[in-house]
């Protein structure tokens, strides 16, 4: 396969390859829109088995940000970089400072940020050699752990959705939470001030039991969660929640949480909108995060202070845009993940006139 017949290639403006043989740093930046804004995105490292499989990852991922980006109002544009490699035993500050100069030869139409594999002490070494970093502590502008936004963001879906689906607000509604993680342990402390009843799990005891003493949720074991009595099914773990196997076992009429990428497929997503549910987007639910690192990137371009008040107003604006994807997905009989994808590409074109 060549890099124009990859499947996710789709209008990339840029696709860039660095290989820096001094400290074995291989990365591929993709910068799939600048039309919004500089592209933003994190880096992911990752012991892709091929060249082709980190380029067709990052490619993926990069068009994921442009829409994500998008959906949250923001002025930004998409982009995502690998480097391929094991961040257990290949990371040194040389190849991170080389990643740097990757960056900065982009030229600050890309806008880097942690993801898997990555951490803040390794965006340190990148940031050495490239203002293109957001994502750090320590300076006037930067954002912080991004999860109680994005659970904020999330949490006001969830409201949205139960009151679409079942014309209730949330007290008294039952909501399952898969994960009590960053985010899902900030949802749950949300849910339970509204009156929402829950039930949780995690692979991780210690984080279940915070959670339940915090706010008296049912734990059931990480399986049985998909055979929860409960109006709302949450997924804040990892990928691929909704599939297959799970979708006939769900219980409750909305599917709303903050994980990325909950459906196994798009076909999914049509027959869950076949079977009645509704499904808040995820990329468009949870871009609290984004629109927190926005906030970082914006302050740093501009030499300002983190401004709170504005993040605040884009999270206003995110839970208004969910409400006209539902509202459409209702309009025209189609699934929520098709009409998400449709206004994300009619408002990037529109940015282009
Ligand atoms: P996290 O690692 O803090 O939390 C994930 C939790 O899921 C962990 O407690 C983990 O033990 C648990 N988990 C893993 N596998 C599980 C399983 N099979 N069953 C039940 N629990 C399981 O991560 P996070 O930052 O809370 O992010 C959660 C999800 O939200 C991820 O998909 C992430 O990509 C997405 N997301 C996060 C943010 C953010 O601001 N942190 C923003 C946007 C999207």
């Amino acid at each position: 396969m060549t890099l124009f017949d990859n499947p996710a290639f789709e209008n990339h403006e840029g696709v860039h390859a660095f290989h820096d043989e001094a400290t074995g740093l291989k990365t591929i930046i993709a910068v799939h829109s600048t039309t919004l804004g500089p592209a933003a995105g994190g880096c992911r490292m990752w012991p892709y088995e091929s060249a082709e499989a980190a380029l067709t990852d990052a490619l993926r991922l990069s068009r994921a940000m442009s829409y994500k980006n998008a959906m949250a109002g923001l002025e930004l544009g998409g982009g995502k970089s690998v480097i391929i490699g094991d961040s257990r035993k290949d990371k040194t500050p040389a190849l991170f400072q080389a990643f740097g100069r990757a960056v900065e030869r982009v030229g600050g139409r890309y806008w880097t940020a942690e993801d898997v594999g990555v951490s803040p002490a390794d965006l340190e070494e990148a940031r050495k050699e490239t203002r293109y970093v957001a994502g750090l502590e320590g300076h006037a502008a930067a954002s912080g752990d991004p999860s109680p936004v994005t659970a904020e963001g999330v949490f006001r879906g969830v409201r949205l959705c139960v009151e679409r689906a079942y014309g209730r607000d949330l007290n008294g509604v039952t909501v399952a939470i898969q994960g009590v993680g960053h985010v899902g342990a900030y949802l749950a402390e949300k849910l339970h001030a509204a009156g929402a009843r829950l039930i949780i799990t995690d692979v991780n005891q210690a984080a279940l039991d915070k959670v339940a003493a915090a706010t008296g949720a049912e734990v059931v074991s990480p399986d049985a969660i998909f055979d929860a009595e409960a109006e709302v099914f949450a997924p804040c773990a990892l990928g691929g929640a909704i599939n297959a196997d799970t979708l006939g076992r769900l219980k409750g009429r909305v599917v709303a949480g903050g994980a990325n990428n909950q459906l196994a497929s798009p076909q999914i997503g049509r027959a869950l909108f076949d079977k009645g549910l509704l499904y808040a987007p995820d990329y468009v639910i949870n871009g609290g995060g984004i629109i927190n690192v926005a906030a970082e990137i914006r302050g740093l371009e501009a030499g300002t202070a983190f401004d709170q008040a504005w993040v605040d107003a884009k999270l206003d604006r995110l839970a208004l845009t969910l409400g006209e994807v539902l509202d459409r997905a209702v309009a025209e009989g189609r699934p929520t993940h098709e009409i998400a994808d449709e206004m994300a590409r009619e408002r990037i074109a529109a940015g282009a006139k």
